[in-house]
């Protein structure tokens, strides 16, 4: 039987409070067929899931509709434990997902408890129930390219090709990213029906029946210093290596395929799309072998395009990781995206905050752009531009949302701002303002986000359990710990939160105590581990380093 969820829209209340009602909408929202990936398996993006199975979402959603306002409902990896009577001002629902005891956290632990029912991989946001689709990885996407672009060709991408590999949930947001950044892409994905959704949504310009014809037109696209995304039905393992055989290096190459889950996540080369699906059913453990193999050489073109002066780098997927333990010599010095790129943009505060309209309206978000272009973002190139782009450019998928990379200060007025605007009727309905991951304050993941420490601090996991317990004391609405988001399980440790912007007074300070004590926490990690003075400005908010002297 066909499964629908959409989440109610509009200002009436299925549940007791608009705290429980926010989460209520962001749960269903994050499994609405505009959203997830495979909700009828409660999919959502990169294997991750949002919940165990169909009786679990069935329990949560009855005991969220009847979850009182001093009520905490407890989520242990996807489903309902309880509801414990807390006070108002807790947290309505509290999560951990996926979490395992370090010295059983591998791959094949992880798979034969999920057999057993007793857990799921909830990657970062999907899980959490703060992922809104394509728009969340697409500006973190064309932040980083525009970083490469900034740091290797000058400030712009005009004559130079990207390649890439995996066109999927978050891979789709390169040929937008690259393109804004006056580039040419070319993507390599095995699933030819992905290529024709994009392609129907524009986001790919054309897709390339063969190899020969996708370079002559990235060549032609380039020698004019025109924009354009071409999309390629093939096998990174097969389409890399042949591009070096053929001396057609990129000036970028990296990759988006799932290759952080050789198991659902990756396809491995010389099998069609069935036979991957028929081959994982009945031996995966030769599936991941084959992977793994396919992962190996592709990442070894990789190592030969960059001798031959291409850029390359490993966007978050653990791709270089799964290649080192396959025997690549050297796939570790492809250097990560985040320390490479945005690790100056997040010293500023900056990450994937985002905001959701709960009434459904696009009216309340396209308000609050306006706002935001003629207050806090008139100042700040990065967010005013990006806003403009994402207003006159992209299309909602679910509840009207939008992802902006504020900085510090931005994040906590933005609360103020929204929860004032929610109080006097500006908006329709409350606002949910939440995040994705990057902060090395909310996530602990030494092949990324908190990769290259100066003071070798990659792997301490203290930080993300800290920011969980910190924005449950400052009663955000919803707070969760994740393990193995982005990078797979037993490389990572991460944190995620949740406010409901109702616009009652309760909730202004509410707000301002965890935006600023969420991100603040970041700033305050980077700056212990040689980040010199990144925390400066979390003094505004009353929050007092220990060690150092007063302001
Ligand atoms: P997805 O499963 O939706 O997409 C992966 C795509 O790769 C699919 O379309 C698949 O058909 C394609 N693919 C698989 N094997 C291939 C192969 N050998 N050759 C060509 N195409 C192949 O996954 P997603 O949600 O897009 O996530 C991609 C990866 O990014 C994941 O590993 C995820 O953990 C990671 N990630 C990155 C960020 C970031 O900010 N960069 C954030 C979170 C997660």
């Amino acid at each position: 039987m066909a499964m629908h969820w959409r989440a109610p829209r509009g200002p009436k209340l299925s549940c007791k409070g608009w705290q429980q009602e926010g989460i209520l909408r962001l749960l269903l929202n994050t499994l609405d067929s505009e959203v997830a990936y495979r909700p009828e398996e409660f999919l959502v993006y990169g294997s991750g899931k949002a919940v165990r199975d169909r009786r679990s979402l069935e329990e949560i959603v009855r005991a969220l509709l009847d979850l009182e306002d001093h009520e905490t409902l407890v989520i242990q990896s996807g489903r309902g434990v309880a509801v414990f009577p807390t006070h108002p001002l807790a947290p309505r629902v509290i999560m951990s997902t996926g979490m395992l005891v370090p010295r059983w956290a591998t791959w094949e632990e992880f798979r034969t408890l999920e057999r057993k029912g007793l857990t799921i991989y909830g990657q970062n946001t999907a899980a959490a129930w703060a992922y809104v689709g394509t728009q969340g990885p697409l500006q973190g996407t064309y932040e980083t390219f525009a970083a490469v672009a900034r740091q290797h060709f000058g400030g712009s991408l005009a004559g130079r090709w990207v390649l890439t590999a995996g066109l999927g949930a978050l891979g789709a947001a390169q040929p937008l990213a690259v393109t804004m950044n006056g580039g040419v892409l070319l993507g390599v994905e095995v699933d030819g029906r992905t290529l024709q959704h994009l392609l129907r949504k524009n986001i790919l310009d054309m897709v390339a029946p063969d190899l020969d014809t996708a370079l002559a037109a990235v060549r032609q696209a380039v020698a004019e210093r025109r924009p354009l995304a071409v999309g390629l039905e093939g096998n990174a393992g097969d389409v890399y290596p042949e591009l070096v055989r053929r001396g057609a290096i990129p000036d970028v190459v990296t990759d988006l395929t799932a290759a952080h889950d050789p198991l659902d996540g990756y396809v491995p080369a010389g099998l069609t799309l069935d036979q991957a699906a028929r081959l994982r059913e009945r031996d995966p453990e030769d599936y991941v072998k084959r992977s793994l193999r396919t992962i190996a050489v592709q990442v070894q073109a990789m190592l030969d395009m960059a001798r031959h002066g291409a850029v390359a780098f490993d966007y978050g997927n653990n791709l270089r990781e799964q290649a080192a333990r396959e025997g690549v010599r050297d796939a570790l010095r492809i250097p990560g995206f985040v320390q490479a790129y945005l690790r100056p943009l997040l010293a500023q505060g900056r990450g994937p905050f985002r905001w959701v309209a709960l009434s459904g309206d696009p009216e309340d978000i396209y308000k609050i752009d306006q706002w935001l272009l003629e207050g806090s973002a008139a100042q700040d190139p990065i967010a005013s531009r990006w806003l403009r782009f994402a207003r006159d450019h992209l299309w909602f998928q679910g509840l009207p949302a939008r992802v902006c990379w504020l900085d510090y200060e931005s994040r906590v007025q933005f609360g103020r701002l929204v929860n004032e605007a929610v109080a006097a009727g500006r908006l329709q309905a409350p606002i949910a303002i939440t995040r994705d991951l990057l902060d090395v304050g909310a996530m602990a993941s030494p092949r990324r986000e908190t990769e290259g420490m100066p003071d070798g601090s990659d792997p301490i996991a203290d930080w993300p359990v800290l920011n969980a317990l910190l924005n449950a004391s400052g009663g955000a609405t919803l707070v969760c710990l994740g393990h193995g988001g982005s990078v797979g399980i037993g490389y990572s440790i991460h944190a995620g939160m949740t406010v409901i912007a109702d616009g009652t007074p309760a909730m202004g300070e509410r707000l301002e105590r965890i935006l600023a004590a969420d991100a603040g926490l970041g700033l305050l990690r980077l700056d212990r581990a040689g980040y010199p003075g990144a925390a400066a400005p979390v003094r505004r908010y009353g929050i007092r380093p220990v060690g150092e002297d007063g302001p």
